[in-house]
C-alpha cells in the first residue's frame, strides 16, 4: 500500500530531513521493523540534506571537521568503503592526531549514494510542520501533525528539526542595509571589495579565508580566535559518559544545561583552519580585529560599523556569522510543547526520557513525540546536534519504536475503519 493511499495513521513522521531525519530515517526501517509506508519524513526543501548543503555552500566549506565514520549512512566504515572503491581515499583528509576527515564533496556524495541506494526520496514530504496536536479520537492517543500540505495522522512523531533555522542577529544589526547572515540572505557569489565578518568560530573564519582569495577581509571578534581540533571532548559520543557525567543531575536541570554549555567547544576553530587564518594574515590578505560592534548604518552603500571602544569599521558589506537563535526557545516548539503538555525544564529545555528520548508530558508520563539533535542536548550531551549525536539518538529512538510496534500491532488491527484526519 503505498503512503497516499493509506487510511490509518502512520507509524511514525520524522519532522526534518537534515542529517539526523535521513540518518533515523533508516533506521527505523533497518532495524525497529517499520514498513517504508508507514514512515515519512516532511521537509520544506526540495531534497533530502538541503538544508545543511546550502549551508557549507555558504560559507565555503570544504571539509568536515568531524571523522569519516560520522556520516548519514548505517554502516560505520560505509563512507570509508565509497572512497576505496571510486579511488577517492585522497580526499579522506590527515588531521594529526586524530582520525582523518572527508572532504565535503566525498561526505556529499556518499550521501547521495546512500539516499538513492535505499529511495530515501520517495518518503520524503515536501512541506513544513506548523505545529502538532494530540487526535481528537479518545481511542488512541496518537499525534496530528499540521503541515503546509495538509494534516497528517500518525502514532509517533520524532522533532529533527536541527536548530529550527532561526539564526542569532546582533540588536545593532536590525534594520541595517548591507547587513546579512551567512546563513540567510548573504549571497555568496555577489562580488564587493571589502567585506566584515561577524565572528569568531569556525564558519566565520571559514568564510572569511575564501573571501580573502578575491577581496579586503576583516572577522571582528569579540574573543580571541581560539583552537580546538573537535566542537567537544569525543568521549562524549559514548553513551556511558553521557550517562555518567550529564544523567547524573536531574532531567531539564540549570546543572545539566550548563554541564552541556561547558563541555561545548562553542565559538572555536579546528586546527587546519586556524592554521589558514593565520597564513592569511601574514600574507596580509586578511585582518583579525577584536571588538564588540555599538551600533551600524549605511551610509553612501558602505556600512559603518560604531564599536564598543570608540573604533570604526567600514565595508562594503557585513555578514554576521554568529551562529543560531536557541533551538529551545523557538515558537514552533513552544507550541507544540504547549500543545501536547510536554515538560521544560530550565530555559526552556526539552525534557526527555534519558532512556528512549521520548519528550516526558508534565504529568510524568511518555509522550509520542521524540526529540533528536540539538534539541536533545539536555539527554544526548554537547555532540547532540553533531552528525555522531544522530547514532546514539537513532539507537535508542528505533529500540523503543521497535518495541512500541509489537505492542501496537493489536491496537491497529481494531481500526481499520480509521479514515484521514481532517482538515483543520
Ligand atoms: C557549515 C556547517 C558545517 C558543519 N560541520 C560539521 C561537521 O563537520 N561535523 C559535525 O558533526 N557537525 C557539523 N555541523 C553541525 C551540523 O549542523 C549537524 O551535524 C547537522 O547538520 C545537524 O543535522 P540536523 O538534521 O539536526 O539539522 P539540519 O541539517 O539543520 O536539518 C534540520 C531540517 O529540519 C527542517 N525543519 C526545521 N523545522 C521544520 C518544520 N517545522 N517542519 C519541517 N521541517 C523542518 C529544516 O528545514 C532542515 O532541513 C556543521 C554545521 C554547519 C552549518
Amino acid at each position: 500500500m503505498s503512503y497516499a493511499s493509506r487510511s490509518g495513521p502512520l507509524e511514525c513522521v520524522i519532522v526534518g530531513g537534515g542529517i539526523h531525519g535521513t540518518y533515523l530515517l533508516q533506521r527505523l526501517l533497518e532495524d525497529a521493523g517499520l514498513d517504508r509506508e508507514a514512515v515519512t519524513i516532511v521537509d520544506p526543501h526540495e531534497r533530502l540534506l538541503d538544508s545543511f548543503r546550502r549551508k557549507a555552500r555558504a560559507c565555503e566549506m570544504t571539509e568536515l571537521r568531524s571523522t569519516f565514520v560520522h556520516h548519514v549512512g548505517t554502516e560505520p566504515f560505509g563512507l570509508e568503503d565509497f572512497a576505496e572503491a571510486r579511488g577517492r581515499t585522497d580526499e579522506l583528509l590527515p588531521t594529526p592526531g586524530y582520525p582523518r576527515r572527508p572532504s565535503l564533496s566525498l561526505f556529499l556524495d556518499y550521501a547521495d549514494y546512500v539516499i538513492d541506494g535505499n529511495d530515501l526520496a520517495a518518503l520524503h514530504r515536501q512541506a513544513s510542520v506548523e505545529t502538532i496536536r494530540p487526535t481528537a479520537s479518545d481511542r488512541d492517543d496518537g499525534l496530528v501533525l499540521e503541515t503546509s500540505d495538509g494534516p497528517i495522522r500518525t502514532r509517533h512523531a520524532v522533532l529533527a528539526i536541527g536548530h529550527g533555522g532561526r539564526y542569532r542577529r546582533p540588536d545593532w544589526a536590525e534594520g541595517v542595509d548591507g547587513v546579512t547572515h551567512v546563513w540567510d540572505e548573504f549571497d555568496p557569489d555577489a562580488r564587493v571589495d571589502e567585506t566584515v565578518v561577524v565572528g569568531g568560530g569556525i564558519t566565520a573564519c571559514q568564510l572569511a579565508t575564501c573571501l580573502a582569495e578575491r577581496e579586503a577581509v576583516t572577522v571582528l571578534s569579540r574573543h580571541p580566535v581560539e583552537r580546538a581540533v573537535t566542537e567537544a571532548d569525543p568521549r562524549w559520543i559514548n553513551w556511558n559518559h553521557i550517562e555518567s557525567h550529564l544523567h547524573r543531575h536531574p532531567s531539564g536541570s540549570r546543572a545539566r544545561y550548563e554541564t552541556v554549555g561547558a563541555a561545548r567547544n562553542d565559538a572555536t576553530v579546528p586546527p587546519y583552519l586556524h592554521d589558514r587564518l593565520e597564513a592569511a594574515v601574514d600574507r596580509g590578505d586578511l585582518a583579525v580585529r577584536r571588538g564588540d560592534i555599538g551600533s551600524a548604518r549605511t551610509v553612501d552603500g558602505t556600512v559603518r560599523l560604531l564599536l564598543a571602544d570608540g573604533g570604526c569599521l567600514v565595508a562594503d558589506r557585513v555578514v554576521l556569522a554568529t551562529g543560531f537563535a536557541p533551538v529551545f526557545e523557538h515558537p514552533f516548539v513552544e507550541r507544540v510543547a504547549r500543545n501536547l503538555d510536554l515538560e521544560r525544564g530550565y530555559r526552556g529545555m526539552a525534557v526527555l526520557e534519558d532512556e528512549t528520548l521520548a519528550w516526558r508530558r508534565i504529568d510524568g508520563g511518555r509522550s509520542r513525540l521524540f526529540v533528536t539533535g540539538a534539541l536533545a542536548a539536555g539527554t544526548v550531551g554537547p555532540l547532540a546536534g553533531n552528525v555522531a549525536g544522530a547514532r546514539r539518538s537513532a539507537d535508542r529512538i528505533a529500540a523503543t519504536l521497535e518495541t512500541e510496534g509489537d505492542g501496537l500491532e493489536a491496537v491497529s488491527a481494531g481500526e481499520e475503519t480509521a479514515g484521514p484526519e481532517p482538515s483543520a
